[in-house]
């Protein structure tokens, strides 16, 4: 495993838009940064640089696998990423994380940030992992993650995690913005409790049942075939797809390696058919 710290480079108070385009695309973490913070300023004269800088950046976009996972507070988001993650680092992938944390919008305090996430991710040269700002407005901070999105795959990140902490809305304008939607789940909570309201099933590409060790096993295969009997009444997203529903455990890193492979197959699938290149036209 490459666990190389991420290489310190001497930050540039002002660069240039040439400065952004090729600190970007080659992979340089600083100008990266800099590069998002530009264009979530509100700053006139840099929302025009940033707007060039995408112009130019745009042509480098697109050739990642854009998952999105949500899930509530606890259900285990940051633990998947961060074993699920170094997994793919160690087949080869670069992996950027980008978070949306709607609580933040709402009351103005974020849960996503409050404590320490993805441990080994983020000492990780081949990952980097960016929170996206509060600032008061979930449609900002969309707009400036589907920004990021481009700005992270100019710089060579093949794979970009969205993770949305689940209050409703947030996951039907992520859902938007991925290839692929993943929803975690645990038992024990209603659905209620985990944010399910109605339209959130129909539009996961994926359940996982998360914690599925020790004494929650069989509570955990149980909540999967619950969910399993639901889905099955509902309008699937797309008919040639059968939303699967699968109990996996993050902690152990049990049924991750399943997890990934049948995303891997559902993208195959979905770019085969021709239809994800559609889709993207379309984001
Ligand atoms: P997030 O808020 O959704 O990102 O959840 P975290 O990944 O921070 O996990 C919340 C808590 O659940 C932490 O104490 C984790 O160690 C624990 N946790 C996460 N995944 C699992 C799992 O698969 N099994 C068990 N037993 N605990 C887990």
């Amino acid at each position: 495993m490459n666990n190389n710290k991420p290489s310190q480079k001497i930050r540039n108070s002002n660069p240039s838009l040439e400065d952004y385009v090729s600190g970007v695309r080659s992979g340089n973490r600083i100008i990266l940064a800099q590069a998002i913070t530009l264009i979530e300023s509100k700053k006139s004269s840099d929302q025009e640089k940033a707007q060039e800088l995408l112009i130019k950046l745009s042509s480098h976009s697109g050739n990642s696998l854009r998952i999105g996972i949500s899930g509530i507070p606890g259900a285990g988001k940051s633990t998947l990423i961060d074993n699920l993650g170094c997994q793919l680092i160690e087949e080869g992938h670069k992996l950027a994380v980008l978070t949306i944390d709607p609580s933040s919008v709402i009351r103005g305090g974020s849960i996503l940030g409050d404590k320490t996430r993805m441990i080994k991710l983020s000492r990780n040269a081949n990952a980097y992992i960016r929170p996206s700002p509060s600032d008061g407005n979930l449609g900002g901070v969309t707009r400036t993650t589907r920004e990021a999105i481009v700005i992270c795959e100019a710089a060579g990140f093949d794979i970009i995690f969205i993770e949305t902490v689940g209050v409703g809305q947030s996951e039907v304008t992520v859902s938007q913005m991925v290839d692929f939607f993943l929803l975690l789940l645990i038992s024990g909570a209603g659905d209620e409790l985990q944010g399910i309201k109605k339209g959130v099933l129909e539009i996961a590409d994926m359940i996982a049942i998360n914690k599925a060790d020790g004494e929650n096993i069989n509570s955990a295969k149980k909540t999967a075939s619950d969910y399993s009997n639901a889905i099955k009444l509902i309008k699937p997203i797309d008919n040639n797809w059968n939303t699967p529903v699968l109990t996996i455990s993050s902690l152990e890193n049990h049924g991750l390696r399943k997890l990934w492979g049948i995303i891997e197959t559902r993208l195959k699938e979905r770019r085969d058919s021709g239809d994800l290149h559609k889709f993207r036209l379309e984001q």
